[in-house]
């Protein structure tokens, strides 16, 4: 559906004031894409609502005419997932973007959608509390609810799942309602919270959240810590992480990524496979008790070179660096665009993983990268080709097939962090079988016309390519 009906253009632009609708074409084209390759169909307008209200009436009426909505936040998914596979109407929630409150008191937060983790985080540090969960982007709460987002810190501090105490939700027919409760703990009844978490706005827009915060650590360090290789690095995340130090980021990096890092950022690390490290703690005493022992346990591993008591300044440094992997890879391969695997195995069978993934890509001959959260066994591939060369990119995708297969076989999943979106669904039947059959009944119980962002998560049913 490209096009809106005049009628229809009259209906929804009396939901709004005038400059909160648009069927304008560079709007409509901005919403076509998320970072991933995947192609959106060009939606037919984009609404900004700014309250639960607007958005309930806005979906009472698209439900009632038959027209597919797609909830955005700040586009930064990686698989399709905000994308408009059908055209329709684009619900940009970024203009929710009140902190409604803090409590301090209960370590909790109310925040609208469109609110940006940063912001959540210079807000919260005002009371010495932060939202840990740290998808590299500056992404929106609601997006990161959409997608249960993790990063760098989900080892010690979870994942967004982990944070949502109470969501109210706005149902594909209008309908609003409220799941969870501002207790820490509850017992009552089926965990609507947790189904709306990660279900990538496929049953309902969140207009609200109240989300758990934590004390900001008194103390950090940092520490930089080299292998012979990449499955030598990825066997010691095992041992650190079974020796009881909760380390609070375990990054896995290759040589090229550093070396790319060093160039853009003069980092001046050592260019050798790596893990990136961070405890947090007390004080510095017992981090430097941390330190000394995660060092003895890395060279029983095998380690070439440990590094620690980073600065701060290059602490931070050194994880803006990481964060913006992606970004850095991509300066690299300009014009190019990525396919990224995304599966999460258990961590026993993390460096078999990624020593499969590197002889994937160097097999091929691919132009990839093999890095991760090593410390919760996610494990990221980018790939960077043209997907206008058939052979080239089809190439990449069989890579990417032939790691989630091997993940979900060891007991993993195609998608640790980023989502199903456009580009997991070919791999949800093989992860999920029967389950996937109640995930449908349940899409079909919320939103029996399969109006709220269709075509993501689920195949096709004659099978997704
Ligand atoms: C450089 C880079 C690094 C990244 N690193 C990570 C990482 O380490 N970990 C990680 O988890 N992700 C990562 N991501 C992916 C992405 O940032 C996250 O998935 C993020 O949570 C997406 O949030 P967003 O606000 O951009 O949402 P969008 O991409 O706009 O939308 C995400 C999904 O949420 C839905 N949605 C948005 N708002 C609502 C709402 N209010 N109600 C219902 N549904 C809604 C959309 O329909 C879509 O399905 C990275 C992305 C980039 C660009």
């Amino acid at each position: 559906m490209n096009a809106f009906t005049e009628s229809q253009i009259a209906a929804l632009s009396g939901f709004v004031p005038s400059d909160r609708f648009t069927t304008g074409q560079s709007s409509r084209d901005l919403h076509r894409h998320d970072i991933s390759a995947h192609d959106g169909v060009l939606p037919a307008g984009v609404i900004w609502p700014i309250d639960g209200d607007e958005v309930a009436r806005i979906l009472a009426y698209t439900y009632e005419n038959d027209i597919p909505v797609t909830p955005w936040g700040a586009g930064t998914s990686t698989e399709g997932n905000p994308v408009p596979a059908v055209g329709g109407l684009v619900m940009d929630l970024t203009r929710m973007d009140r902190i409604i409150g803090i409590r301090p008191e209960d370590l909790q937060a109310d925040v609208q959608p469109g609110v940006l983790r940063k912001t959540l985080n210079r807000e919260a540090g005002q009371h010495g509390l932060f939202f840990p969960p740290d998808p590299g982007a500056d992404a929106t709460i609601g997006g990161m609810i959409a997608n249960n987002a993790s990063g760098v810190r989900t080892i010690k501090y979870g994942a967004t799942r982990d944070y949502i105490r109470r969501l109210t939700v706005v149902l594909p027919d209008g309908k609003t309602i409220h799941t969870g409760c501002r207790a820490a703990k509850s017992s009552s009844g089926y965990d609507l919270t947790r189904l709306f978490v990660g279900s990538e706005g496929t049953l309902g827009v969140v207009t609200e959240a109240t989300v758990k915060l934590t004390g900001r650590p008194n103390h950090h360090l940092a520490a930089t810590v080299t292998f012979k290789d990449l499955a030598a690095a990825s066997e010691a995340t095992a041992v650190l992480m079974g020796a009881g130090l909760e380390p609070a980021a375990l990054e896995l990096l290759p040589v090229p990524l550093i070396r790319l890092m060093n160039r853009e950022n003069g980092l001046g690390i050592p260019e050798a496979p790596s893990l990136f490290c961070e405890f947090h703690g007390i004080s510095k005493d017992a981090l430097m008790e941390t330190a000394e022992l995660a060092k003895e346990l890395c060279e029983d591993r095998g380690a070439t070179g440990f590094r620690s008591g980073v600065e701060a300044a290059e602490r931070q440094e050194l994880w803006r660096a990481r964060h913006e992997a992606w970004e850095t890879i991509h300066r690299a391969h300009p014009g190019e665009k990525s396919l990224i695997v995304d599966a999460a195995v258990p961590i026993s069978r993390y460096p078999e993983m990624i020593r499969f993934s590197q002889d994937l890509v160097d097999a091929a001959g691919a132009a990839g990268y093999v890095f991760g959260h090593a410390g919760d066994g996610n494990l990221h591939v980018v790939m960077v080709g043209d997907p206008a060369d058939e052979t080239g990119w089809a190439a990449l995708e069989r890579i990417n097939h032939r790691i989630v297969e091997r993940a979900i076989q060891v007991g993993g999943t195609c998608t640790g962090e980023h989502g199903v979106g456009i580009g997991k669904r070919k791999f949800m039947e093989l992860e999920h079988g029967g389950g996937l059959d109640l995930m449908r009944s349940i899409k079909d119980l919320i939103d029996p016309k399969g109006l709220m962002n269709p075509g993501k998560i689920f195949p096709d049913r004659e099978g997704a390519n």
